[in-house]
């Protein structure tokens, strides 16, 4: 059997042109085909109308690497929740967010999460596989497209664990930052922290934003919120967190999930503040956000701002971000596409 073609979708510029060369065409077609995949929306070889035609209608079947969209829901504050089909039918979700000078994609990198964390949905369906370099970039294509504007922002807090499919995340981020346009700086990829693997992203040196997601100020709390913290003691990641700063001169964002009477006593503010003393870094604070399958509160509005009251009282840059997009099951920890299923 010879193997499924790959995808033209996020294969860097050297790899396109290798395969335009591979279908006896010159070179400077890749050019061509990338202006197809990237401004022109194209979604299938016949459509590029610049190319030769007995080939494109040769090649008309050869996948670019799209997605379609199987349900879209718009919440009243005009955030857009897809969940998007892939080639093997697997469905994973993606979420638009408008504001007035920016509109934000929040990426999936896998089908489902092995993390398990005790307060989000997709935790709670478990992990199928990792999304392939294209099937990120698509999801950014999807939201550009749709909203028929520009994407300008790019946060990696959909489903999944982004540093656990590195080998296709690269080129997920090079694709993205290069093709489709997007300022590294305006990526941010989010991380439950992972032994190894921020050393791994470091060492590539990259401008996007990392953010890590906390939760705790120390490492009793911190595991009954994240059971894989077991395995990376807190001392260490924060070693690895400084590290990274150190090596991509980045300031670093730490995520904190306020869930009533478990993480949000000022006192665990304190503790939070010291362990991040002197830390060129910035907090955000995200109030829980209820999922059907687990049983944490939302903190009252005071409890929310002593403890971010707290923080800035120690000079820790903070703020709170409340998530968009609730009314669409499209905020944070509320993706979780099972059978075709919406979240929440
Ligand atoms: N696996 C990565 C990225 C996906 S989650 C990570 O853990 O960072 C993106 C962010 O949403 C994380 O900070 C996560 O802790 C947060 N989150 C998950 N469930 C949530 C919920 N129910 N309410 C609010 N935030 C949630």
């Amino acid at each position: 059997m010879s193997p499924s073609p790959q995808p033209l979708l996020a294969k860097s510029s050297a790899e396109l042109t290798e395969w335009v060369q591979s279908q006896d065409l010159p070179p400077y077609r890749a050019k061509q085909i990338r202006q197809w995949l990237y401004q022109k929306q194209a979604r299938s070889l016949l459509e590029m109308s610049d190319l030769p035609k007995a080939w494109r209608e040769r090649r008309q079947d050869y996948p670019l690497g799209r997605s379609t969209i199987e349900q879209r829901r718009i919440a009243p504050d005009q955030t857009r929740k897809y969940l998007l089909k892939l080639q093997d039918g697997l469905i994973i979700e993606t979420v638009g967010i408008p504001s007035a000078k920016r509109l934000t994609v929040c990426v999936s990198s896998q089908v489902g999460c092995a993390m398990d964390c005790r307060f989000c949905a997709t935790g709670k369906g478990g992990f199928l596989r990792n999304l392939e370099a294209h099937e990120i970039v698509d999801q950014v294509l999807t939201v550009q497209e749709d909203f028929q504007e520009r994407v300008s922002h790019v946060v990696f807090m959909g489903m999944g664990e982004p540093l656990l499919n590195l080998p296709r995340l690269l080129p997920a981020i090079q694709s993205i930052n290069q093709d489709i346009g997007i300022g590294q700086r305006s990526l941010t990829v989010s991380t439950v922290g992972l032994p190894q693997k921020i050393r791994q992203l470091a060492e590539k040196k990259l401008q996007i934003t990392l953010a890590v997601s906390l939760h705790a100020p120390n490492q009793p709390l911190r595991e009954t919120l994240i059971p894989k913290a077991k395995h990376y003691p807190l001392p260490q990641l924060m070693t690895d967190c400084r590290d990274y700063v150190e090596q991509t001169g980045r300031r670093l964002s730490f995520e904190y999930i306020l869930l009533a009477g478990v993480n949000d006593h000022p006192a665990l503010a304190k503790e939070l503040a010291q362990l991040l003393r002197g830390f060129q870094s910035h907090v955000n604070l995200i109030p829980y956000n209820p999922i059907s399958e687990a049983d944490y509160r939302r903190p009252e509005s005071s409890a929310i701002e002593a403890f971010s009251a707290v923080l800035t009282q120690s000079y820790i840059p903070v703020s709170v971000r409340y998530s968009r997009g609730l009314e669409a099951d499209a905020a944070c920890g509320q993706l979780r596409a099972s059978q075709g299923a919406t979240a929440g």
